[in-house]
């Protein structure tokens, strides 16, 4: 039986054990509706509010009515954006980035259809953006501002301080996708310049299904599900109750081993780093010198398919991700390599590993030990591998073998 290691944490985190049982009495004992009038639904509703509270604690919310829950992180992203252009009808134009998770990018291609003007935020070579690009974007006409602070394929953050601090000074909505953000860098949302911020609590050890928008009081929200008037009547239809539970366990726990977390994942992913680097010439790590959420580690393997090498790494018991969960099986490349202009030899071979709270290094040094002659393995039946064996094999070319390195 071949061992499983879990390197994909960036598509999903498995449910923790507190996570868990704090989710069980209310599949089993407690499932009033937590609108009724008695008391049974009364607690329910309690339940919900608590971690209303908890939530807006990992968020750095100054106070919980800000937090709206909702079934997804694709949801808060649609909801925020949809919001932002209902609540200010005469302006068409929306700012967004180049390398938005699908949940944005998707949504702003299809407004786009419908007629808003978009302006597409380009990336330099190592993931950054050109804030003078942004300022210049910004017009009377922009309606909202999105973008993302943490990158899902290669962790870069961008300044989500200082892009607010532009946007603000214009009276421009902005709104951020943390979703790869929460439970791994601190988030104090009330301290910065964000009206509205998505986050999904699968990333973070708890159930799939469930997410927060988190909209800055005083910020014009329509309300974007209309029925009954659950979540102040902005979000309408009967809470999940055990996952909106499980989601304030877990934002409870993420934020107190927030420094723990982190450290923990960036010393295995700087490990992973550096051994997959020595080991597989014709390797770099794309978004390397920028700042990134310590779990995320995007590396390209030169001329070769990244595809590939999921179906090898699965069948040694490795599970990792070409990038983005939800563009996987296109056989397009990545996106935000596009964005950073990878050249193309490098550009199809990228595998996201992103590590988590349950990784230890023991799996860290068994995936250098099969990654290795994956890669020796698949280069010998490409002939562009064969070339990258040749120039690889020489120390200069590994020197140079990082995009955006730094200094
Ligand atoms: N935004 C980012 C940056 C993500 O990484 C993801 C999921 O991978 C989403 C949004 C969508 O979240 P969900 O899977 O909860 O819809």
């Amino acid at each position: 039986m071949t061992r499983t290691v879990y390197f994909d944490n960036n598509a999903t985190t498995p449910v923790s054990p507190e996570v868990a049982e704090a989710m069980l009495p209310y599949l089993t004992e407690f499932y009033g509706n937590p609108s009724s009038i008695h008391r049974f639904g009364a607690q329910v509703g309690e339940a919900i509010a608590a971690a209303r509270q908890q939530v807006a604690a990992l968020i750095g919310a100054a106070d919980p009515v800000e937090v709206i829950f909702t079934g997804s992180g694709t949801e808060g992203d649609n909801a925020a954006i949809r919001g932002m252009l209902e609540a200010r009808p005469d302006r068409r134009h929306i700012v967004t980035t180049q390398v938005e998770h699908p949940a944005v990018l998707g949504l702003c291609q299809h407004l786009e259809r419908k007629g808003y003007r978009v302006t597409w935020l380009g990336v330099d070579e190592s993931g950054a953006l050109d804030l003078a690009e942004l300022r210049a974007a910004l017009t009377d006409d922009t309606a909202l501002v999105s973008v993302m602070w943490a990158n899902n394929e290669t962790g870069v953050i961008f300044p989500v301080e200082q892009i607010g601090e532009i946007v603000r000074s214009r009276g421009i909505p902005f709104h951020v996708d943390a979703v790869q953000a929460a439970g791994k860098i601190p988030v104090r949302v009330q301290e910065l310049p964000i009206d509205l911020l998505t986050i999904s609590a699968h990333k973070f050890y708890a159930p799939k299904g469930v997410g927060a928008l988190y909209v800055r009081r005083g910020i014009t929200f329509p309300p974007f599900l209309i029925g009954g008037h659950q979540e102040r009547n902005r979000r309408a239809g009967t809470e999940n109750v055990a996952a909106i539970v499980g989601m304030g366990k877990a934002a409870e726990v993420a934020l107190q081993r927030l420094a723990e977390d982190a450290r923990h994942a960036g010393q295995l992913r700087d490990l992973l780093e550096s051994l997959l680097l020595e080991s597989c010439p014709g390797s770099r790590v794309n978004g390397q010198g920028q700042n990134r959420v310590p779990n995320t580690s995007n590396i390209s393997f030169r001329y070769l398919e990244g595809e590939s090498i999921l179906v090898l790494l699965d069948q040694a018991g490795i599970c990792a991700s070409t990038g983005s969960a939800c563009t996987a099986g296109s056989s397009e490349p990545s996106h935000v390599l596009r964005a950073m202009q990878a050249p193309a030899d490098w550009l199809q071979g990228a595998v996201r590993f992103s590590l988590g709270r349950f990784n230890t290094e023991d799996e860290v040094r068994y995936v250098n030990q099969m990654v290795p002659s994956i890669v020796q393995r698949l280069q010998g039946l490409s002939a562009l591998g064969k070339l990258g064996q040749q120039e690889c094999s020489q120390p200069e070319q590994r020197r140079t073998s990082t995009v955006g390195a730094r200094g």
